[in-house]
């Protein structure tokens, strides 16, 4: 397949204008309803795989995914009125979609596609072809489209409710404003660069909030506890008690329409699309982590009850962990995030990424000239190393106004084969989006380790999104299953904790040097600590997701409380703690809260090979890398990502190589 070159002229929609967007925007509404019009009245005799189901798939291509394009422009642009024009049209644009998209009169189509002609076609198809007319059929029956008319009534009266309470469930927590006021006194332990991001209440005193760049640093270092308990109250009741009652009739609606739909409870509807494929599947995982991890889970607790005797604190209660850890961390590995952050200067830790991907997957990376949304925004081509092409990609680095706030990767063009069977390639573009310090005349950018992380990370996503060589847009790319689509980006991270690697990062941007073996050692070491309490953590949370979504639990509340106490010997106050009501991702990410371990497992697994195969260290392992790259990153989720995983291993995937990276053991 040869991929076709993006040129200058590829780029003009970076200066579309809020007129622009509109015009295209009710063209785009017009042809799709005319696109679905036209296989809809194809008779059932005439149907193929071609008229039928791909003309559905490629329904978008004369827009050259201006749906994308312009939303990515609502984070990026620097023009204001573009940002909010973009964002309007956007969700303007996405609701007038689903009107269209939620249309029986189609799925009936697909059925008359799937019960006629596709016998006689179905051995001429290719496989991916197959598993995307049973996969859609499939998502059309999950919106109930093959229940009888009652029924299909009663689930668009139980949807409507459910995306009303979901709304209002997320706005409760996000408009949870509560603070403490604290006198200069009161903040003592935390550094002069964090009091000075704190605002001043009209008496004087500071405002310290439940957001999360306030509430990190003052549990973990602020010494005065009276101050830290009160914070940490205010923050169990995040959410409030109304956000209690949402969540308990939002499980019953979930119940109900799972049921309708045929599932045995909510759990099993949400995990059938995900790589788990059952609530069981995703339980069994879960539960086996939690039998290893919870009693490790309890030597930490109680290391952390014996430090804290050190600090004065008779009895570990909830809101001393963070900072009795940290003040544990900090005796033990004796670490300045500052003096760290001086060894990695953005632009050389850029450019070690790139060669060790370059390495690694045997690809060639080089900027690319064309004149983008913003000067600090970069465009970079990928090569093979024959020089083929293989995609692209932008990074826009720095904070600015108005821009999107986090990290992240954007996929602005999906790749996918250029007609039919076609020898040619659309070309993928893939955008990341960081907020790495801004670098001045005399500091370069300087990242700490976590925000080493973070590129690495979304550098992995952006592998995914690049290197594909998925023949159809819909499973190209990170269009996987949702808990896979972490996978290749988490492996990335395993990288950054390897002693040769991290050494290969740094360089200090005022001595040139690297790391000496002493400082590499002491922070590696540090990445294991209290690993197995944090993980713990975040299996209860899991299982409390999991255990509401399958009926198991009722009361959310007492069951988060007793587990706490079970597994930390950690008293939560019962009048205070209104915890699941802040948990946000009980909307949205509903019996999926075991998907980001889950990624992390398969992830360890993978990047052991790095290590075990072949002669090589993971930075010259070229073989396994070009491994990867053919069996997972190149695939998207044209085969189940599990058959993947195994293609890749060589065998069963299995916990050891995340329990020994995380807990050393
Ligand atoms: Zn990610």
């Amino acid at each position: 397949m040869k991929t076709l070159p993006l040129t200058t002229k590829d780029f003009t929609w970076v200066k579309m204008t809020p007129a622009q967007m509109k015009k295209k925007a009710d063209e785009y509404i017009v042809h799709k309803k005319k696109v679905y019009g036209e296989i809809k009245k194809i008779l059932p005799e005439n149907r193929t795989f071609l008229n039928t189901l791909y003309a559905l798939e490629r329904c978008d291509d004369s827009f050259e995914s201006f749906f994308s394009k312009m939303g990515f422009l609502s984070e990026v642009s620097t023009k204001k009125e573009v940002r909010d024009a973009a964002t309007e049209i956007a969700t303007e644009l996405s609701s007038k979609l689903v009107d269209i998209e939620y249309d029986r009169d189609l799925y009936i189509s697909l059925v008359e596609y799937y019960e006629g002609n596709f016998a006689d076609e179905k051995k001429t198809l290719r496989k991916e072809d197959i598993k995307l007319l049973e996969e859609t059929l499939r998502e059309y029956r999950r919106m109930g489209f093959d229940l009888p008319t009652e029924k299909q009534k009663r689930l668009k009266v139980l949807l409507k409710k459910t995306s009303t309470l979901s709304i209002s469930f997320r706005k409760n927590i996000n408009d949870y404003q509560d603070y403490i006021l604290c006198t200069e006194e009161e903040l003592a332990g935390l550094s002069p660069r964090f009091v000075a991001t704190l605002p001043k209440h009209t008496d004087g005193r500071y405002i310290v909030s439940l957001q999360y760049p306030h509430i990190f640093p003052f549990l973990a270092e602020a010494t005065n506890r009276k101050k830290r308990e009160e914070l940490s109250l205010k923050n169990l009741k995040k959410g409030g008690a109304k956000n209690l009652k949402i969540i308990e009739e939002l499980v019953k609606l979930r119940h109900e329409i799972a049921t309708i739909l045929g599932y045995k409870h909510h759990a099993d509807f949400r995990v059938e699309t995900r790589m788990a494929k059952t609530a069981k599947a995703a339980e069994d995982f879960q539960n086996s982590l939690l039998k290893t991890l919870a009693p490790l889970a309890k030597e930490d607790v109680k290391i952390l009850q014996a430090h804290a005797k050190t600090l004065d604190i008779k009895k570990l209660e909830h809101y001393d962990i963070s900072f009795v850890a940290t003040s544990l961390k900090k005796k033990l590995y004796d670490l300045d995030p500052e003096t760290v952050r001086a060894y990695f200067p953005l632009e050389h830790v850029k450019k070690e990424l790139f060669t060790l991907c370059e390495n690694l997957f045997g690809i060639v990376i080089a900027e690319y000239s064309v004149p983008l949304w913003h000067k600090d925004a970069k465009m970079y081509q990928i090569n093979d190393q024959d020089g083929t092409l293989v995609g692209y990609f932008t990074l826009d680095l720095f904070p600015r106004e108005g821009k999107y706030g986090h990290a992240c990767m954007v996929d602005v063009i999906v790749p996918h084969e250029h007609g039919y069977r076609t020898d040619e390639y659309i070309a993928p573009l893939a955008s990341m989006i960081c907020n790495f310090p801004t670098p001045t005349k005399k500091v370069p950018s300087l990242l700490s380790l976590s925000d080493v992380e973070t590129l690495f990370h979304e550098f992995g996503h952006l592998l995914h999104m690049t290197l594909s060589r998925a023949r159809l847009e819909s499973q190209a790319g990170a269009n996987v299953a949702w808990d896979f689509v972490e996978t290749p980006s988490q492996i990335m991270e395993n990288w950054v904790w390897d002693k040769e690697v991290m050494k290969k990062l740094s360089c200090h941007y005022e001595t040139g040097k690297q790391m000496d073996d002493a400082m590499i050692e002491r922070i590696i070491k540090g990445k294991t600590f209290q690993n197995a309490y944090f993980y713990t953590r975040q299996l209860i949370q899991g299982k409390l997701d999991l255990d509401l979504h399958t009926g198991k639990v009722k009361d959310a509340r007492a069951a988060y409380r007793k587990m706490n106490k079970m597994y930390f010997n950690v008293e939560l106050p019962e009048k205070e703690t209104l915890f699941p009501a802040g948990f946000g991702h009980l909307v949205g990410y509903d019996a999926g809260y075991y998907s980001y371990l889950w990624a992390l497992v398969y992830a360890c697994d993978a990047f052991g090979s790095f290590k075990t195969k072949g002669n090589k260290n993971v930075m010259t392992n070229t073989e396994v890398g070009m491994k990867w790259r053919r069996e997972v990153l190149e695939k998207g989720s044209s085969e189940d990502e599990i058959k993947l995983m195994k293609n890749f291993l060589g065998r069963e995937p299995n916990q050891k190589a995340f329990l020994k990276e995380v807990i050393g053991k």
